[in-house]
């Protein structure tokens, strides 16, 4: 049984077979088209590293591959190391290693990256029928991991940017996202000449003696969508913080080293 959890005018959350699910409401338009981010399902899924836990991975591959109607051998996950490296899939057997995002022209590729409160974009080129899943954490995002994926795009499958979908999926927003100068000094470097208007970076409390910054990753993103040729209305923000939403999404902010993992899932066929 399918049931409706939330909905607004971007996305739905469902309930099936005690599996929650989010999806796009831009992306269910195309009928050839899978996609899900996964929430937490009340610890039915976690799609936590091989290395911690492969029998709960494999068990949370299997619950939402059976929900999507995939097949978890279509399933490719690379092993993310907070890179800007996307590499175009072109068989659902290869293995990544210190890999971010992944495009793929194929049917039958589920593309999976897995998160924490960190971005993940799940993107579509409706004209020439290519997918991507990008992971971009803060290092990701100072990287520019999303404009890289659109580059590979144009470079692997000459897509046009003014064609491409971008869904951002829930993340740590700006409501959470708090660092310390260090991090912030990397994001004023890398980001001064963009033009993001005012609170981007915005100076926080002072906890201990140390100044506090707020980011608004989920804005600097945007715009570097925009700048790598997206068009507005292609770039769909789920608007959902992670952290706020603590108890159905796995978060690392508020769960620390027992945090768990949520997946981002593409697929066409
Ligand atoms: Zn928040």
């Amino acid at each position: 049984m399918k049931k409706i959890l939330l909905e607004d005018e971007k996305v739905i959350i469902y309930k099936q077979d005690n599996i929650d699910y989010l999806q796009f409401k831009r992306l269910l338009e195309y009928p050839n088209l899978i996609h899900a981010y996964t929430l937490k399902s009340k610890g039915e899924l976690n799609f936590v590293p091989e290395y911690q836990d492969s029998e709960m991975l494999e068990k949370s591959k299997q619950k939402i591959c059976k929900v999507l109607g995939l097949q978890t051998q279509n399933i490719v996950k690379p092993h993310q190391t907070h890179t800007n490296i996307v590499k175009k899939v072109t068989e659902p057997i290869e293995k990544f290693n210190d890999v971010d995002g992944m495009i793929t022209g194929k049917t039958k590729i589920a593309l999976c990256t897995t998160s924490a409160d960190c971005t993940t974009f799940l993107i579509y080129d409706p004209v020439k029928h290519v997918i991507g899943n990008i992971h971009s954490g803060w290092r990701g995002t100072v990287q520019k991991i999303g404009q890289n994926a659109i580059k590979e795009m144009i470079e692997a499958y000459g897509s046009k940017p003014k064609d491409i979908i971008c869904c951002i999926c829930p993340h740590i927003r700006k409501c959470h996202f708090e660092v310390e100068t260090d991090v912030m000094e990397l994001f004023k470097k890398e980001f001064r000449n963009l033009s993001l208007g005012e609170g981007i970076i915005e100076k926080g409390q002072i906890i201990d003696g140390k100044q506090k910054y707020d980011i608004d990753t989920t804005k600097i993103n945007i715009e570097l969508l925009k700048q790598a040729g997206l068009k507005q209305e292609n770039i769909i923000d789920s608007g959902i913080c992670t952290v706020c939403n603590e108890s159905q999404f796995h978060s690392y902010r508020a769960h620390k080293q027992q945090s768990g993992r949520n997946a981002g899932i593409i697929c066409r066929y």
